[in-house]
């Protein structure tokens, strides 16, 4: 069995192949590890081989799992579906988070955050394949929800994150990845400062690299294929 170490290692080497391809810089993309279904002692392995970002979506089992790694200085990240009685614990135990998609979460997590802790990094969920998911705000109210959100002191936003419906078909995926990317920089075209455009996972990381994400969130890739339940991107 390959170890969580190595598959690491092998990632890291189709991350730089793919920044290379792409005609960007080496480095310049982050790798977040999804440890959803997975358990501390998988993420403490990636930590020992040097990952520090781990992206949860579920938010009892990643309040578990934070109780049990507390000695790691790990950057949490959640990607999940935010339930609006979740924003409070989200908020404190989170440095980041992706999956804003309506500007009641939004107003929440940042009276949640408070004047204390530094700013939440947010990101906006956008909806880029209404059949794929009913999460993430469309295009079309994206630019509102970025207003609003940049109004939120506690909150930081960075940029957006999205999920495009699967498939294997790479010219298809980059075809989803460039809409994304269009969205983004429109979004700075209006003034927005941001610098975060998370997308790209096991399957279609390089499509994504190749047309500009700087964040991917890699999972599978790295902790083996996951146990039944969560083993769907999105599910409640
Ligand atoms: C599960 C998940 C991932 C990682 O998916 P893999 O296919 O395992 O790489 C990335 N982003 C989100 C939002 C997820 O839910």
């Amino acid at each position: 069995m390959t170890s969580i170490g190595e598959r690491l290692q092998a990632l890291h080497t189709r991350i730089h192949d793919a920044e290379i391809r792409a005609g960007r810089l080496p480095g310049s993309v982050q790798l977040l590890a999804v440890s959803k279904a997975h358990t501390a002692d998988s993420i403490r392995a990636a930590f020992s081989a040097g990952q520090i970002r781990f992206g949860e979506n579920y938010l009892q089992e990643a309040l578990d799992k934070q109780l049990a790694l507390q000695d790691l200085p790990i950057e949490w990240h959640f990607i999940g579906p935010i339930q609006s009685n979740k924003t409070q614990p989200i908020a404190h135990h989170f440095d980041w988070v992706h999956s804003v998609d309506r500007i009641k979460i939004a107003q929440r997590l940042a009276v949640a955050r408070g004047d204390q802790l530094s700013p939440l990094n947010v990101c906006l969920q956008l909806n880029v394949s209404a059949e794929a998911s009913k999460s993430g705000v469309d295009a079309d109210g994206l630019i509102e929800l970025a207003t609003l959100v940049s109004h939120l002191p506690q909150l930081r936003l960075r940029g957006i994150m999205a999920i495009p419906a699967p498939t294997k078909d790479e010219a298809q995926q980059r075809a989803q990845f460039h809409r994304v990317r269009e969205s983004f920089e429109q979004l700075k075209d209006k003034g927005f400062a941001l610098d975060t455009l998370s997308m790209g996972m096991s399957d279609d990381f390089p499509a994504a690299i190749a047309e500009g994400a700087n964040i991917i969130r890699v999972g599978s890739a790295i902790f083996g294929a996951r146990p039944s339940v969560a083993n769907t991107v999105n599910q409640h």
